[in-house]
């Protein structure tokens, strides 16, 4: 059932419409639960276009499993999405700023408060990001510390590999996902992937973890695979962030998820026209490599890649 929840008019014509599917079961019931899959609220980030069909895809072939409501929202931007754009295009804005919003206010607050009415009361929401054009991330939850007693134990159901909790001072209080955490709505943010691409391994795995959610929630009473023990991360000393020490074309060694020893190479800044090697870039100690650099160009002080402390993985 396809339903457009915001509508405006563009100045040419045009109308920005923002649209939800909601999959209801072959006998709906009186008090049923739901889940949002929510997307493309940055428009280059389309790992989660195909979450959104394959789970679909999924749902129609058992129809008879589905005890509960299924809301899919695959483009909160869909100018951005149609324009390859991360933000609002012609507003320059990124939309993930804008929120709660205000119903009575302009054009794009009007939007993002209705997105607001739309999904609030689900009982879980995935917002589903890939990262950016630049890093590549392993499947992840991001989850603030102020609402991790409620989200954790969700996040280890939907078979990511990493659980990543945020301290409260880096929460940014204008996201989708924060203003819906803050009015009781939970909202587990993922990140997967890379911009502009689809990994469907990550698609894959995702769609594994949410009929395991589902199912954990009394949506759906098929079959699911069993899921991955997340590693969780909740201190900012888990984490060492790589840095480049010069600008240069970044021609990576390996790949994300590696579990690396203490000085491995990550990969070598190259100078294109001279033909050498100008830095290495090397683990500073033991851990599991979980973003890397994905776009070859750097400059000095890009971010080539985030390693998760051995510690903190429990591996040996
Ligand atoms: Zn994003």
């Amino acid at each position: 059932m396809i339903k457009t929840i915001a509508a405006v008019g563009l100045p040419v014509d045009e109308v920005l419409e923002i649209k939800r599917n909601r999959i209801l079961p072959e006998t709906p019931m009186d008090s049923m639960k739901r889940i949002s899959i929510v997307t493309g609220i940055h428009g280059d980030e389309l790992e989660g276009q195909y979450v959104c069909f394959e789970l679909q895809r999924r749902i129609e072939q058992n129809k008879e499993c589905l005890t509960g409501i299924v809301d899919i929202y695959p483009a909160m931007n869909p100018l951005g999405i149609d324009s390859i754009t991360r933000g609002i295009p012609a507003f320059d804005l990124d939309m993930n700023r804008l929120f709660p919003g205000d119903i009575d206010g302009s054009m794009l607050e009007y939007v993002v408060a209705r997105i607001m009415e739309d999904v609030a009361g689900s009982d879980c929401v995935l917002d589903i990001h890939a990262s950016n054009i630049y890093l590549t991330e392993i499947p992840q939850i991001r989850i603030n510390e102020l609402h991790q007693d409620i989200l954790v134990p969700m996040a280890e159901a939907a078979n990511v590999d990493f659980i990543w909790i945020h301290g409260a001072s880096t929460v940014l209080e204008s996201t989708f996902a924060y203003s819906l955490n803050h009015i009781g709505t939970p909202v587990l943010v993922v990140e997967m992937g890379v911009g502009m691409r689809i990994t469907r391994t990550y698609g894959d795995q995702m769609v594994d973890g949410i009929f395991h959610l589902m199912k954990k929630m009394g949506i759906w009473n098929g079959e699911v695979k069993s899921v991955r023990k997340p590693i969780i991360s909740r201190k900012p000393e888990d984490v060492c962030y790589l840095n480049a020490s010069v600008g240069g074309v970044f021609i990576p060694n390996v790949e994300h998820g590696t579990k690396l020893k203490k000085d491995e190479i990550i990969g070598q800044i190259v100078d294109p026209l001279c033909g050498k090697v100008l830095d290495e870039v090397r683990t500073p100690e033991d851990g599991m490599l979980f973003t890397i650099r994905d776009y070859p160009v750097v400059v000095e002080g890009s971010l080539m890649g985030r390693l998760l402390k051995k510690e903190v993985c429990g591996y040996e």
